[in-house]
C-alpha cells in the first residue's frame, strides 16, 4: 500500500481519516471514527500521551486537524479499572479530559479507542462487514469469512462497557462488532487502514452478489407524480418534508422478502437517522390506511415501553415502493438524501445478508428502543441549525433567468426554500441556478407550451416530492397604441403574459388538491393593471387578466387551502430585460422626459418619492409565499413606491 503522506502525525491522521470517509461502503455521513495516539506538552511542559480523535459529529469525508480533540490517556486508561460508569458519567468524565477544554466534544466511542494499546484504531460500519454482523450466527459467519483470528463481540450498545469487551481482546487481530461494525488497528497508519481494507474486501466476496428482485417495467411518470405528492401530502401534516427518491432501491423494493427487509436494520448510523421508520407501500395501495396502520403500531411500541412520542416521530423516514425504488422523507433536501444514502446502504447489507446466510439476526425490540431515546447518539443531532423560514418548502419561479424573477428566486432560495426555475433563456438561467444558495433546479424552455410547464411541474414533483408555491412571473414588455399595434404583437403579449399563466395555473391546481396541504400561488402583475398608460395597451391589457385569473384562482382554490394573491410592482429597472432600450425609449418619449432621468421620473412620481428594487418585490412575494399570509387570498399588493391611480379595487 502507498504510504499515508502528512507534515506530522496528527495531519497523517487526517489523512488516513479521509481515505476511510471518501468510501461510501465503508462510512456513511458521519458515521465511524478513527484516532492515533501521540505525544503532546502540558502546560508544564511535560511529555505526555494523547489520543486523538474524531469528534462527534463531523464527517470523516472532510474532516481536518481541528475536528480530532486531544484527551490526556493517562487520565483515559486508569477508568478501565472503574467496572461501571453510566454513560452521563462518561461523558462528563472526558470532559474533563481534554487538552483544549472548548474543543469539539469527543466521540461517544472514545474510550474504545483509548483502551486498545495500539497507537491507531480504526472503527468503520462497511456494508460488507455489517452483512457478516447481522447474520444469524454472526461468530460463525465472521470466522468463515475472516478467519479465526478476528474475534466477535455481541451487541452492547457503545459505551464503557463494550470498550472494556473490545480490550480484551487486544491480543486478536481485529474485532468485529455484532449490528455495528468493524474496529481495527495497528502500529503504522497503513497497517491499521490496511487491515480495513483487507477484511472488507474478504467480507465482500463472502457474501458475494445481491438478488435484484424482479424486473418488471416502471411506473409512468402520472403514477409516480400521484404517488408522491399524496405521500408528500401524508408526511408533512406537522411540519412540511421533502422526498428524495432512489429508483436504484428498485432491487430491494421488488424482492419477494421485501416485508421483512423493510424491518431489518444493518448499523448505528440506521438506527439514529432513520430508526424503525421503514414501510413497504405499493403504488396502488390505500396509502393512508397504510401510513394509519404503520403509525398505529408505532404509537403501540412506545405505549408499550411507557413513553410518550419518539424523539425521530412516528411517520416512516423511508418507504419500499415496488416497482419504483426508495423514496427517504427530510424536514429538506439534504436531510432526505442523508436517508435515502443510509438506506440504500443498509437495504445492500441486509439484502446481502439474508440472500447469503438464508436469515438474519438483529436487535430486539428493547434495544432498538434503547436507542432511539439514547441521549448520546441525538446529541448528534441536535448539532444541525434551527430551520430557515421556507425549509422544507418547493417552489416554482418562471422567468427566472433575470430581473425580478432572478431577484425573487435568490430570495427564496435564502430562506431555505428548494426551487425549480424556468426560463426560456437557457445561458441566463443556469447562472441564475448557480448563484443561490440552496437548492436550484433549472427547467429551459417556452413558457406558452405546454409541454414545457408539464416538464417543469413534473421536475418539481420528481425531485423534491411535491410543490408548495408557484411564483408566475415570466413577461415580456408590450408597447404600442392600438391604432398601430400589429396582431402578432397583440397576440404575443396575451399568449406569454396571461395564457401561459393560466395553464400553469391549471396544470398545478389538482397537484396541489392531491398533495392535500394547500399552496400558494404569486401572480406578479403589474401597476398598469389597474393605472394602465396609454400605448402600452397589449401589456396592460395582459396584466389586467392576469389581476383577475388570480382572482378565478383564489376563488376555486379556497376550499382546497390553495391560496393566490398577486403584486403589483411598478418601475423596476436593475436587471430586468422588460426595460429594453426600446421600451425605455418610449417611456421616456411618453412621459416627455429624457431618457438618462427616466428612472428618477419614476420614482419621483410615486407617493413615498423612492425607487422600488427587485428586493421590495422579493420581499412581498415571500410573504406571499410563506404560511405568514396563510388568511390572505385574492389580494393585491402594489410594490410600486406608492401609485394613488393604481390603489387595488
Ligand atoms: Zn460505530
Amino acid at each position: 500500500m502507498t504510504a499515508i503522506e502528512g507534515a506530522n502525525e496528527l495531519d497523517r491522521l487526517v489523512s488516513r481519516s479521509r481515505l476511510i470517509g471518501a468510501d461510501p461502503a465503508l462510512v456513511l455521513h458521519g458515521g465511524g471514527n478513527t484516532s492515533t495516539k501521540l505525544l503532546e506538552r502540558d502546560q508544564l511542559g511535560r511529555e505526555r500521551r494523547v489520543l486523538r480523535i474524531k469528534g462527534s459529529g463531523s464527517d470523516l469525508a472532510t474532516v481536518t486537524a481541528s475536528d480530532f480533540p486531544g484527551l490526556w490517556l493517562d487520565e483515559l486508561v486508569p477508568l478501565r479499572e472503574r467496572g461501571v460508569i453510566s454513560d452521563e458519567e462518561m461523558i462528563a468524565y472526558l470532559g474533563r479530559c481534554l487538552v483544549e477544554p472548548d474543543s469539539a466534544r469527543p466521540s461517544i466511542e472514545t474510550l474504545l479507542h483509548a483502551f486498545l494499546p495500539a497507537t491507531h484504531v480504526d472503527h468503520v460500519h462497511a456494508d460488507a462487514i455489517c452483512a457478516l454482523a447481522n447474520a444469524p450466527d454472526p461468530h460463525a459467519a465472521v470466522r468463515a469469512a475472516l478467519g479465526p483470528d478476528v474475534a466477535v463481540v455481541d451487541y452492547v450498545r457503545p459505551g464503557f462497557e463494550l470498550s472494556c469487551r473490545v480490550a480484551e481482546l487486544s491480543d486478536r487481530r481485529a474485532v468485529v462488532l455484532a449490528h455495528h461494525g468493524l474496529v481495527t488497528w495497528g502500529d503504522t497508519h497503513e497497517e491499521s487502514y490496511g487491515l480495513t481494507l483487507e477484511l472488507v474486501r474478504l467480507a465482500d466476496l463472502f457474501v458475494g452478489p445481491i438478488d435484484p428482485g424482479s424486473a418488471a417495467p416502471a411506473p409512468d411518470g402520472a403514477t409516480t407524480e400521484r404517488f408522491l405528492v399524496r405521500l408528500r401530502g401524508l408526511l408533512s401534516r406537522d411540519r412540511r418534508q421533502v422526498l428524495a427518491v432512489d429508483r436504484t432501491q428498485r432491487a430491494f423494493a421488488d424482492r419477494g422478502d421485501v416485508e421483512r427487509l423493510a424491518r431489518m436494520r444493518s448499523t448505528p448510523d440506521h438506527m439514529l437517522r432513520i430508526g424503525v421508520e421503514t414501510c413497504v407501500i405499493g403504488l396502488d395501495d390505500d396509502l393512508a390506511g397504510k401510513l394509519g396502520e404503520f403509525e398505529a403500531e408505532r404509537r403501540a411500541v412506545f405505549e408499550r415501553h411507557g413513553r410518550g412520542e419518539p424523539e425521530l416521530g412516528r411517520s416512516p423516514k423511508v418507504v419500499l415502493v415496488p416497482g419504483l425504488g426508495a423514496v427517504a422523507a427530510g424536514p429538506d433536501r439534504r436531510a432526505a438524501e442523508v436517508r435515502r444514502e443510509i438506506a440504500r446502504h443498509s437495504h445492500a447489507a441486509v439484502a446481502a445478508t439474508l440472500d447469503r446466510f438464508g436469515g438474519a439476526s438483529w436487535l430486539d425490540e428493547s434495544d432498538v428502543f434503547g436507542f432511539e431515546y439514547w441521549p448520546l447518539e441525538l446529541y448528534k443531532l441536535t448539532l444541525a441549525p434551527p430551520p430557515a423560514e421556507l425549509a422544507g418548502h418547493v417552489a416554482i419561479v418562471t422567468g427566472a433567468a433575470s430581473g425580478l424573477g432572478r431577484e425573487i428566486a435568490r430570495d427564496l432560495s435564502a430562506r431555505g426554500a428548494h426551487l425549480v426555475l424556468a426560463d426560456i433563456d437557457g445561458d441566463g438561467l443556469e447562472e441564475a441556478c448557480r448563484e443561490q444558495p440552496g437548492d436550484a433546479i433549472a427547467v429551459e424552455g417556452d413558457l406558452t407550451d405546454g409541454a414545457v410547464l408539464d416538464r417543469l411541474v413534473h421536475t418539481a414533483v420528481a425531485s423534491f416530492g411535491g410543490l408548495d408555491a408557484v411564483v408566475l412571473n415570466a413577461g415580456v414588455a408590450a408597447t404600442g397604441s392600438l391604432d398601430t399595434v400589429t396582431e402578432q404583437e397583440w397576440r404575443r403579449s396575451l399568449e406569454i403574459n396571461l395564457t401561459s399563466h393560466f395553464l400553469l395555473t391549471r396544470r398545478v391546481i389538482p397537484l396541489l388538491r392531491e398533495q392535500g396541504i394547500g399552496g400558494s400561488l404569486v401572480f406578479v402583475a403589474s401597476k398598469n393593471a389597474f393605472a394602465p398608460g396609454a400605448g402600452f395597451g397589449p401589456y396592460s391589457v395582459a396584466k389586467a387578466g392576469l389581476v383577475q385569473l388570480m382572482r378565478i384562482a383564489a376563488l376555486e382554490g379556497g376550499k382546497d387551502g390553495i391560496r393566490a394573491n398577486a403584486v403589483n410592482p411598478d418601475a423596476i429597472f436593475g436587471g430586468s430585460k422588460l426595460w429594453s432600450e426600446e421600451v425605455r425609449r418610449e417611456r421616456a418619449e411618453a412621459h416627455g422626459v429624457p431618457l438618462e432621468a427616466l428612472e428618477e421620473f419614476y420614482a419621483s412620481r410615486s407617493l413615498l418619492g423612492r425607487p422600488v428594487t427587485g428586493e421590495d418585490v422579493a420581499e412581498a412575494v415571500a410573504f406571499l409565499v410563506s404560511d405568514r399570509s396563510r388568511a390572505t387570498t385574492g389580494a393585491v399588493l402594489p410594490v410600486d413606491g406608492g401609485v394613488a391611480a393604481a390603489f387595488p379595487r
